[in-house]
């Protein structure tokens, strides 16, 4: 029989490995958005220090990973998956694009604090105790963008409509 420690280990690892492959996810998401935004320089600006965060938070699981004795460059991600139907909106000519795009980061934003919490309970329970902190890390860098995009939903909303209906353009 297995002991819940070693269970809980390969849980770990694989899970370090998924979130690898949704940070990646998260890159291919964003990285669209910001290129062809052109009049929400708020929404550009919060994109641009979330990428960069997001390049932090792979380098924190490529380390964890190399930590663990897996090297990252052997690390396949996962052709993704459970997010890629949202992920593609961005590449479908919409009039409220602005909108869709901020409705689907906020539930990918909210994806990824669910599985940092996962697997910060897995590493706990794996005894990867110096992983917590830096997983903790990522999780608020998580958290804090959820929170912005919540907070300007309203607002993102109402300069849409406004510009709108002067007739400038209003989807990116
Ligand atoms: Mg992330
Ligand atoms: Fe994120």
């Amino acid at each position: 029989m297995m002991t819940p420690q070693s269970v809980a280990r390969d849980v770990f690892l694989v899970g370090v490995k998924n979130a690898h492959a949704m940070e990646k996810q998260a890159l291919s998401i964003m990285e669209p958005q910001v290129q062809r935004l052109e009049h929400y320089p708020e929404v550009s600006r919060k994109l641009q220090q979330h990428i960069s965060e997001t390049n932090d938070q792979i380098e924190r699981l490529n380390k964890i990973l190399a930590d663990a004795g897996h090297s990252p460059s052997s690390m396949k991600d996962a052709f993704l998956s459970a997010m890629g139907g949202m992920a593609s909106m961005g590449h479908m000519p919409a009039g409220d694009e602005v909108l869709k795009n901020s409705f689907a980061n906020y539930a990918f934003e909210n994806y990824e604090i669910a599985a940092y919490i996962g697997l910060i309970a897995s590493a706990n329970m794996a005894g990867e105790s110096a992983a917590v902190p830096v997983l903790q890390q990522s999780l608020g860098e998580e958290q804090q963008m959820a929170r912005w995009i919540q907070e300007h939903l309203s607002e993102v909303t109402q300069a849409f409509i406004s510009r709108s209906a002067s007739g400038t353009r209003a989807d990116v």
